[in-house]
Parts: structure tokens; sequence; C-alpha cells
């Protein structure tokens, strides 16, 4: 089977892609593994689930929200009907049930192989996430057999956690979300933390998101931050879209009585080993937030618009043991499950191009893959901008590739024009 443009995954980002690729004439098909679009959302995500993005923050190519509620957040079901009712619009040459199973270079193009057949294109576009797999350390392996280990993609809800205690590892957005809901849930739960980025929900009386988007922040671009690496490495700040508008940071979890440690250094005959750290990564993620407000409170006073905002605020230091424990029994605490939201990567198993650095991870310029003319990746962290890995930042990266590779095609062609004629 032959195309101009495989594109792989039929999440947003792929959806995105489709939709710009139809507006630029370019043809293509949408390969997807599961059994309907979004399929991530639906297989992979647990069930109390809301965005922590509002709804008018949910802006994809030729689509936006529409309805009554811009400032609430969309629940599991809801995003999954948004992105649903964003296929219908796209209405992209879509195959499902097709897992891609290699990806190769081929006589200037790719030779795509799925469970549907072998496709010959001369672009790909990868687009199958960047939270495939769930990262767990390698010291999970000195866990005693008895406790469960889970993962948020595993995570469905509380009653399906065996009785006891529960470790979160992990307090970004995901670890801090499951703590909260375990332990309102009546469970007692210990959260390991490491490096976190604090964030209130809500600031002056506006959104965190709509500070981001305002400030454009979100809109940073790949070649304007200092450290790159870095930035798209960053935890997720600590953040739930829930109708209370309530923080979820480490001072909403102890108040509702989650226990706070240091980061996970070690596991020894049932017991944890944690970092002494715990004060220290609480005072800089304070440092980092003030920071950020501080920037805020600026845009505001060059724009002229502190009387439309609530006057200027700190929220509280983050309240933490003098001397936080640096051992902890599992037995001694009841805790029965160890939930690692450590984070997660993605997963190229499949492609069999010469593109991933030594930890696996693909190398490109803003998802244009380095060393393979015509390969392209959307939807990873910071791809071409903060919000490359959001519902609202997709369509941008999408709008910016979809360009660079139709300049591509027209410069193939353009090519062996010259060189059928020079033959
Ligand atoms: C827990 C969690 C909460 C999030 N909350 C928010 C939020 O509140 N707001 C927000 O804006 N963003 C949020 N995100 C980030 C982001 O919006 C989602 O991760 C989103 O799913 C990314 O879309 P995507 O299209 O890039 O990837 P995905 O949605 O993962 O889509 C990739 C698609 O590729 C398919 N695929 C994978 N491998 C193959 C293969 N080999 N062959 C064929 N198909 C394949 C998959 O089945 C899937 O359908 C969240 C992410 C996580 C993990």
């Amino acid at each position: 089977m032959r195309t101009t443009t495989v594109v792989i995954g039929a999440g947003q980002a792929g959806l995105a892609m489709s939709w710009w690729l139809a507006r630029r004439g370019i043809d293509h098909v949408v390969l997807e593994r599961g059994a309907r679009v979004a399929n991530t959302w639906r297989t992979e995500r647990w069930d109390s689930l809301t965005l922590l993005t509002p709804n008018w923050q949910s802006r994809l190519p030729g689509f936006g929200y529409e309805g009554v509620r811009p400032d609430a957040f969309r629940t599991l079901g809801e995003t999954i009907e948004f992105l649903d009712a964003y296929a219908r619009l796209v209405a992209p040459p879509l195959r499902l049930h097709c897992p891609v199973t290699a990806v190769r270079a081929r006589d200037g193009g790719y030779e795509i192989e799925s469970v549907d057949g072998t496709w010959r294109c001369r672009a790909v576009v990868i687009a199958t996430g960047a939270f495939n797999i769930a990262r767990v350390p390698e010291l999970a392996g000195a866990l005693p057999p008895d406790i469960v280990q889970i993962t948020p993609a595993q995570y469905r809800s509380v009653s399906e956690l065996p009785d006891g205690g529960v470790l979160v590892v992990g307090a970004a957005a995901t670890g801090a979300q499951l703590a909260d809901e375990i332990c309102r849930a009546g469970r007692d739960v210990t959260l390991a933390v490491g490096e976190h980025v604090r964030a209130p929900r809500t600031y002056r009386g506006r959104d965190i998101q709509w500070w981001m988007d305002a400030t454009s922040l979100n809109n940073e671009t790949f070649d304007q931050v200092e450290n790159l690496n870095r930035a798209r490495s960053l935890p997720s700040f600590q953040l739930a879209g829930y109708c209370d508008r309530r923080d979820i940071d480490l001072n909403a979890l102890r108040a509702i009585g989650v226990h706070l440690v240091g980061r996970l250094a070690g596991i020894r005959d049932g017991k944890l080993q944690l970092s002494g750290s715990l004060r220290n990564v609480c005072e800089l993620a304070d440092l980092k937030l003030n920071r950020l407000l501080n920037s805020f409170d600026q845009w505001a006073t060059e724009r002229g618009i502190d009387c439309e905002l609530e006057p200027v605020h700190r929220l509280a230091p983050t309240r933490v043991d003098a001397v936080p424990p640096l051992g902890l029994d599992l037995a001694r605490r009841g805790i029965r499950t160890v939930l690692w939201a450590t984070g997660f990567r993605a997963e190229y198993r499949w492609l069999q191009v010469p593109v991933l650095d030594r930890k696996g991870n693909l190398v490109h310029e803003g998802g244009v893959v380095t060393g393979a003319p015509g390969l392209y990746v959307l939807g990873l962290p910071f791809l071409r901008r903060r919000k490359s890995s959001l519902i609202d930042g997709v369509g941008d990266d999408a709008r910016d590739l979809s360009a660079h590779l139709a300049a591509y095609l027209g410069a193939q062609r353009q090519r062996s024009t010259v060189a059928v004629a020079a033959s």
C-alpha cells in the first residue's frame, strides 16, 4: 500500500496533524492500534480523572469549547466525548486495530509494517504519545513480595486497591492527585516527595492556566529556553481540576492527613530508606513558586490591570517536619500497596531507524527528527512550546510541523524532477 504520509496514533496529536495535512492537501493515513480514537484516554487513565486544564484551554485546530462552563474541568468521559467530536470534524483517513510493528527507512522514504499490511510513504509523523510506559525505578525489585505494586496506568479506583495503607511515590500532578483521592477515601497515605513544582489552582482570582496563557509562558518556544533538556524533564504542576478548585499542594495534602516523607532512596528488608532532603526540595519549590507569582504580578502591573485582579498575596511556606524520617517500616506502617507515580516515558520498540539516544529518547529539533529526513514527532513535552504536551499545545506544533513536512515533500519532488530532466 502506498500513501504520501503515515501518521501513527489517533490521539489529539494524530488528529490535529491529520487536520493540518488535509488542509495542505497532503495525502495520508492515520494508523491507530486501539479500537477507537483517544485510545489512551479510554484505556490508561483512572476513573475519576478530570483534566487539570480548564475547558476553554482545550483548543484544537478548527475546534474549541463552545459550552457554558469554560472554567470547569472535563471529566474523563467528557474528554473522550470531546476527542470523539473532534475526530468527527477531522474525519481522518483512519485505520483502527492497526498497531504499527516496525518503521524502517527505505528508498528515500519509509516502510511501515502494521497488522493491516505494509505501507510505503515519503514521510512519517509519530504521534504515539509521550506517556506510554509508567516509569518504575529499579529499587521496586527490592520490595517484599506481599506488597502490591501498581502504576497510574493500571490504577482505576481506590476500591480496587488491597485494604491497608498506601505509599504513593512521586508528587507531581499524578502522585498528588492520587494521594488526595486515596486519602479522602479513608486510607492511610504516605507520599514520598522528591523534586516537585508547586502551583496554586487560583491566584489573584484567576486560574493558574489563565496566567500561563495570558503571560505567554505556555507559548514559550524551545529555542527561547536556556536549558531545554531540563525544561523537557520538569515534573508537572501539582494541580488538579476539581469543581471546588482546591489546591493539592503538600500543605493541602498534609491538612487532610497525608504523611509526607522524603524521596525514596532505597529499600532493604521491608524498610524504606528516605532522603533527608524533604525540607530542601520544599524550600526550593516555594522559592520557584514565588518567582513565578512575581513574574505574574510584574506582568499585571506592566499591563495596568492590577485593579481588575484580587490583591497580591503569597502562599504559606510548605510545612514539613523539622526532622523528617529517614526510614519507614512498611509492615509497621500497615502499607500494603505502593503506587509508582514516578513519571512516564515514550516507547519506540517498533522504530527501526537509528534516531534514539542512549536513554531511548528520540533526538529531534522541535519535532523534526534528526538524521531522518521526512520523520517527525508530535506530542512530547516542550517539543516546540511549553504547552506542547497539552491538548491546547498540539495544534500549533502540528501546524508548524505540517508546514515543514509540506516543504520537505516539495523539495523532494523538485529534486526528482531535476534528476529526471537531467537523465
Ligand atoms: C495522567 C495524565 C493526565 C493528563 N492530563 C492532562 C490535562 O489535564 N490537560 C492536558 O491538556 N493534557 C493532559 N495530559 C497530557 C496529554 O494531553 C495526554 O497525555 C494526551 O493523551 C496526549 O495526546 P497524544 O495524542 O500526544 O498521545 P495519546 O493520547 O497517548 O495518543 C497516542 C495514540 O497512539 C496510539 N499508538 C501508540 N503506539 C502505537 C503503535 N505502535 N501503532 C499504532 N498506534 C499506536 C495509542 O493507542 C494512542 O491512541 C495528561 C497526561 C496524563 C498521562
